[in-house]
């Protein structure tokens, strides 16, 4: 028998100003899983994530983490509950070297990687240690945005399109990477549009459209909805 999720979002609502964004977004995560929010451009993905975090101001509903409702509750809080958002524009300080961007952030639960591990799992972060951000690939900037949040030891970790942009060797690697973090015990919620990328790692995936889940698609569904899929993303 399935417990209780552990991410149950529920009838969420957010705005931006005038504009209602998120028309009653349910979907959830179970501890270990990882699981994808797929859609267009515009569709609501980051606003969805932004609102779990709490950086949406006007957002109703319920997020439900490890059985309490956090939608009411400042970005702090809930970072410190355990749940890491790493942003599409991937939260580097660009001035600082590797090794510094991998000391600061603060540790919000025991389990955190320590640098030592993070180098373990990207060895090229550890022979660039001394370089600073501005100096790093794509690729090292998100191998480098994803270490950062394992440092926290946040349990939830939300990556938004961690492959924008990047080469598709160096997307292999960042799927290998969730794969491990995944293996590790990790919960992952990932936002992506590259489905063929999220159905190497994910194991069920949410369709979103204007604000909504339209379609719930277990892994080993995938291969049948493709041509949904496609109309959905547009591609
Ligand atoms: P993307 O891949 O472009 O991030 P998305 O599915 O994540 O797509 P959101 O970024 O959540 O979509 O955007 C949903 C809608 O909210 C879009 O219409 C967007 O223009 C609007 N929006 C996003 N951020 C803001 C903001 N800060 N102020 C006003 N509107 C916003």
């Amino acid at each position: 028998v399935q417990g209780a999720p552990l991410l149950d979002v529920r009838d969420l609502h957010a705005h931006y100003g005038e504009s209602h964004i998120l028309h009653g977004m349910e979907f959830n995560v179970r501890q270990g899983e990882v699981v994808t929010l797929l859609g267009r451009n515009g569709a609501g993905k980051t606003t969805t994530l932004k609102s779990i975090i709490g950086l949406v101001g006007k957002r109703t509903g319920t997020v439900t983490f490890e059985g309490e409702n956090i939608i009411d509750r400042a970005p702090h809080t809930i970072a410190r509950r355990g749940i890491a958002f790493c942003p599409e524009e991937r939260a580097i300080f660009a001035a600082l070297s590797v090794e510094e961007n991998l000391m600061l952030p603060p540790v919000v639960k025991p389990g955190g990687m320590s640098v030592e591990e993070i180098y373990t799992m990207f060895p090229n972060l550890k022979e660039r240690r001394r370089s600073q951000g501005t100096k790093l690939s794509g690729g090292e900037q998100q191998m480098l945005a994803i270490g950062r949040i394992l440092r926290t030891g946040a349990n939830l970790l939300m990556l938004d399109e961690p492959t924008e942009g990047l080469a598709p060797v160096i997307i292999d690697r960042i799927g290998e990477t969730i794969r491990e973090i995944k293996a590790r015990g990790f919960t992952v919620l990932l936002v992506e549009q590259n489905f063929r990328f999220a159905s190497t790692v994910a194991d069920r995936h949410y369709v979103v459209e204007n604000g909504r889940v339209v379609d719930a698609i277990a892994a080993d569904e995938l291969e049948a909805k493709t041509e949904d899929l496609k109309r959905y993303l547009g591609v």
